[in-house]
């Protein structure tokens, strides 16, 4: 069984190589209107990276992978931490 990762995004994690791809996939299919800036994700990524909520890629308070999350315009953290 793999290990966890605390404060990993899929793109770290070697194990994850399929479903990061997925989720780049469907960030690639987002209407430009409702994806963020490259800046404004990688901004909430960060703070993602931070969070005591994320683990293996995803955030325990609302059971998305963050990447796909923080890519969406018109997302938000749960916690309202961005
Ligand atoms: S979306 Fe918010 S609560 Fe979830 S991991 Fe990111 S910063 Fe933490």
């Amino acid at each position: 069984m793999a290990e966890m990762c605390k404060r990993c995004l899929l793109y770290e994690m070697a194990g994850s190589k399929e479903v990061y791809e997925s989720v780049l996939r469907l960030i690639a299919d987002m209407d430009p209107s409702e994806r963020a800036s490259k800046e404004e994700s990688t901004r909430r990524l960060g703070v993602c990276k931070a969070c005591d909520h994320l683990l293996d890629g995803m955030c325990k308070a609302c059971g998305c992978y963050v990447e796909l999350r923080a890519a969406g315009v018109e997302r938000s953290c749960p916690y309202d931490k961005w």
